[in-house]
């Protein structure tokens, strides 16, 4: 029998059909286009059988492969080792053309590389796309060349060649779906991959409230930050429509936006920073890391209501406001001295919107190790930023049933951690 010329558009952490790059180019090609996810084992295998991010993911397949079987056409999911997979798609397939938006983490840039090759030995020509960012490598870099460490002057620079831009392509049309090949493949149950439906879920996006997101969005209690973390993070929205959007309703919702950018653009041209401070000058701290206080901080009882709220939130939900994220990893790393790498990993485990670039570059940050970081004497004291951002207590007492104002024994004195860290760092900082 002879084997079907198709080409395939591979999704990976761009889960929507509408104004996708690289689905937009497949649909394009001559042959008929069979839309492909692959649950990668070399991710899935750490992961515990409830992963709230794996449900999230089946859930929008679930959602692209229901709009498809209108139309006579489904999803491709396979589960396995992504060499493996792609070898077998050969042997059934006599495909053409391969299709994906690119990846920029270390992880995904090696494995991409060698399914290319893969297919390159096949004959099988790839294309990668820019989807998930504005600007991504080196496309925003000084004068010199050279890719920007500090926030200020690569917002600037993003800004200036956005404008330049004078807006985008619009990359879908429903016409195109009927270059979809067609045939409806069996969709797999999550058990069949190998999960449990977790009992934590990625909240709906909310943009109702950005207009004054300048003015509320470090008050927790408010709930009026857009929720969409998760949704970048798998592309369940089009940075695209979303920077259009954000250009014209709120400035600095748009300069949160390219912070991600900024980050991911950090690891692209530094990937050291995934396990490195990247300012070296600081691998001489001498860092407690001691096990009995890290557990106390994972479990949101280390006394302090803003820091043990924070955490409550996250291990009930997967998710927490930015401020508190804030307090939460000064406190690791200034108050109790545990080296940065132990909270961003812990972030990593919980977090439905873990995003490598986003988490280490922001870990680093409150480290004081990262670039633009925070200067490495400023210790947030938690009291100050509850009644700062918190007056009424409303976040804490949601996340803290049985808080009343003698709550906690501070499992650190304020004035005494602050003092010990701005000595430690002083001393550890290598001259
Ligand atoms: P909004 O305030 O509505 O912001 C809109 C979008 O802008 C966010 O969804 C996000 O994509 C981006 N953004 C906002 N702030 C930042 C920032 N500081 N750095 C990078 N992008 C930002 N964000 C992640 O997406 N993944 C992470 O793993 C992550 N880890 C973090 C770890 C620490 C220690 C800290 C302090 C922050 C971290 N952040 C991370 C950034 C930020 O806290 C979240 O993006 C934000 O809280 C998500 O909520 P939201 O979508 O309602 O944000």
């Amino acid at each position: 029998m002879s084997k079907s010329k198709v080409a395939i558009f591979w999704y990976r952490r761009d889960l929507r059909l509408d104004d996708n790059v690289g689905l937009y180019h497949a649909l394009e090609s001559n042959y008929p286009v069979i839309p492909l996810f692959i649950f990668d084992e070399a991710i899935l295998d750490s992961l515990p059988k409830d992963d709230a991010r794996v449900s999230f993911i089946h859930e929008s397949s679930a959602q692209i492969n229901a709009e498809l079987n209108t139309i006579g056409s489904s999803l491709l999911v396979k589960k396995g080792e992504t060499q493996f997979v792609w070898q077998n798609l050969l042997e059934e397939y006599d495909i053409q053309e391969v299709f994906y938006n690119k990846d920029y983490e270390p992880y995904a840039i090696k494995r991409d590389e060698s399914i290319a090759n893969l297919l390159h030995e096949n004959k099988v020509p790839s294309h990668g796309f820019k989807d998930q960012v504005i600007f991504e490598e080196l496309e925003i870099t000084k004068a010199d060349g050279l890719p920007y460490t500090i926030y200020t002057p690569y917002k600037n620079k993003w800004l200036e060649k956005y404008k330049a831009l004078g807006g985008f392509h619009k990359y879908s049309s429903s016409e195109q779906y009927y270059n979809f090949y067609k045939a409806i493949f069996n969709f797999p149950t999550l058990q069949e991959i190998g999960f449990e439906q977790s009992a934590i879920k990625v909240k709906p996006h909310n943009l109702n409230q950005i207009a004054t997101y300048h003015e509320t969005r470090d008050f927790p209690a408010l709930n009026t930050t857009s929720y969409l973390s998760p949704h970048l993070r798998f592309g369940t929205v089009s940075i695209r429509k979303l920077v259009v959007w954000a250009a014209k309703t709120n400035a600095v919702f748009l300069s949160e936006l390219i912070w991600r950018e900024f980050f991911m653009q950090i690891l692209f041209s530094f990937p050291k920073v995934m396990t490195n401070n990247f300012k070296s000058a600081y691998d001489g701290i001498q860092w407690r890391n001691n096990e009995d206080d890290f557990k106390r901080w994972c479990t949101g009882t280390t006394g302090y209501p803003m820091v043990d709220a924070g955490m409550r939130e996250l291990n009930a939900t997967g998710y927490m406001h930015n401020r508190v994220r804030m307090v939460v990893a000064s406190f690791l790393c200034k108050h109790l001295l545990i080296n940065w790498q132990w909270g961003e990993a812990y972030f990593a485990e919980k977090l439905l919107d873990y995003d490598l670039s986003a988490n280490v570059g922001n870990w680093q940050w409150a480290a004081g190790t990262g670039c633009d970081a925070a200067p490495y004497f400023r210790v947030f004291n938690p009291e100050i930023q509850l009644k700062k951002f918190d007056e009424k207590g409303i976040y804490i007492r949601k996340w803290i049933p049985e808080f009343d104002l003698s709550y906690g024994n501070p499992m650190v004195n304020h004035a005494f951690a602050r003092d010990r860290a701005i000595a430690t760092y002083k001393a550890g900082i290598l001259k």
